[in-house]
């Protein structure tokens, strides 16, 4: 297991628990809508703008930060940060700054695919270096990441980037930097994981993050794999991944209340597997994403999710709350602390299991337990 094992992980939506209630203790900030990639498959493509408004004063974002008694992480997002040495300076720094301040734990969401000195720039505030890596190789990256593009972008000048990926993630992961890298599990992917697995190992990333896609936004078209490839798929990156490479599964679509005994045989497999943990959904649930443009406050910064409030106007506890209220969250708002599951992923339940009303479910312990 890495550092953080499965309670221990910073963003774990059950360590701020109190008496059963989730509490606020993750904040992400997206810092900027712009980005140099059009992947096809992007959750936030619709957002991504040539340049980016102005911005709320830095004081008012700290203040509201201030308020959060239980921050314990900050997460900075976007589009891409370091696509700009004065947003890095003048935003993504001070940012990172005052959360080293309070002892926070901190990651950025970035595709790497600039001059390394701008990441080492930010490096010293950094807990997490969090990349995506969906590629098979640089045919397939210049496919992906140009798929939702008007640009014509060649095959060299894609592979410039994509090799500026592999060579930055090596050099911080050289320097001891933590990179964390995400791959998402769809029709592209899934046969594929176990090698994407064997190579972020290769190149010095710390942690693999593997996720389904979210069928949102510019993924909206994509098709959704169905949960019996899905199972299927992660079988076989169980057994073709490197097991000294720690796994993190989030937003698992298979949860331990499923009546179905193929879930439950891949719960098994997956909790028998060598450093592999499952993080249960922060969004919503010790999490809030925060826009610093209109200063919206979001349960995420995906799926069209309409604003829960403004850091204009109040505290981001009091938008966290609302959450709680929200008609989307009801059926999601479910508990089994003997097995440490907080309930499923927003968009993940919409997506698998649109009909099922999770708070009449139980976790099924393992008989004898
Ligand atoms: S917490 Fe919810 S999703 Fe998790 S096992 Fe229990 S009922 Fe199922």
């Amino acid at each position: 297991m890495g550092e953080w094992g499965f309670i221990a992980d910073p963003w774990e939506p059950r360590r701020g628990m109190e008496d059963g209630r989730f509490r606020l203790t993750s904040v992400e900030i997206t810092v900027t809508n712009w980005c140099n990639l059009r992947c096809r498959h992007c959750a936030v493509g619709e957002s991504l703008m040539d340049r980016d408004p102005e911005r709320l004063p830095l004081d008012l974002i700290l203040r509201r930060l201030d308020e959060v008694e239980g921050l314990t992480t900050l997460s900075l997002t976007g589009g891409e940060l370091s696509g700009s040495t004065e947003v890095l300076r003048r935003w993504v720094a001070p940012l990172l700054q005052y959360a080293k301040r309070r002892g926070l734990q901190t990651q950025v969401n970035t595709n790497l695919t600039f001059d390394l000195g701008r990441y080492e720039e930010i490096a010293p505030w950094v807990d997490v270096f969090h990349i995506t890596w969906n590629y098979r190789d640089e045919a397939h990256f210049h496919r992906i990441v140009w798929g939702h593009g008007s640009r014509e972008v060649s095959p060299e000048a894609s592979r410039r980037l994509f090799r500026r990926i592999i060579d930055n993630a090596r050099a911080l992961a050289a320097q001891g930097r933590f990179v964390s890298a995400e791959t998402m599990i769809n029709a592209e992917t899934a046969d594929h994981l176990g090698a994407m697995n064997r190579f972020l190992a290769e190149i010095g990333c710390r942690r693999h993050e593997v996720h389904p896609m979210y069928a949102v936004d510019w993924a909206s078209d994509l098709p959704v794999l169905p949960l019996p490839a899905f199972r299927e798929a992660i079988r076989r990156f169980l057994a073709e991944r490197d097991p000294n490479l720690w796994v993190l599964f989030g937003t698992f679509p298979f949860l331990p209340c499923s009546p179905l005994p193929e879930d439950q045989d891949l719960l098994r497999a997956v909790a028998a597997a060598p450093n592999v943990s499952v993080r249960n959904c922060p969004d919503g649930r010790n999490r809030v994403n925060v826009d610093l443009f209109t200063g919206a406050v979001r349960v995420t910064d995906f799926g069209g999710m309409e604003p829960l409030g403004n850091v204009r106007t109040e505290r981001l506890e009091d938008a966290f709350r609302r959450w709680h209220a929200h008609p989307r969250f009801q059926r999601l708002n479910c508990h089994c602390p003997e097995v440490g599951c907080t309930g499923p992923d927003l968009l993940v339940a919409e997506m698998y299991y649109p009909e099922v009303d999770f708070r009449t479910r139980r976790a099924v312990l393992p008989t004898g337990a």
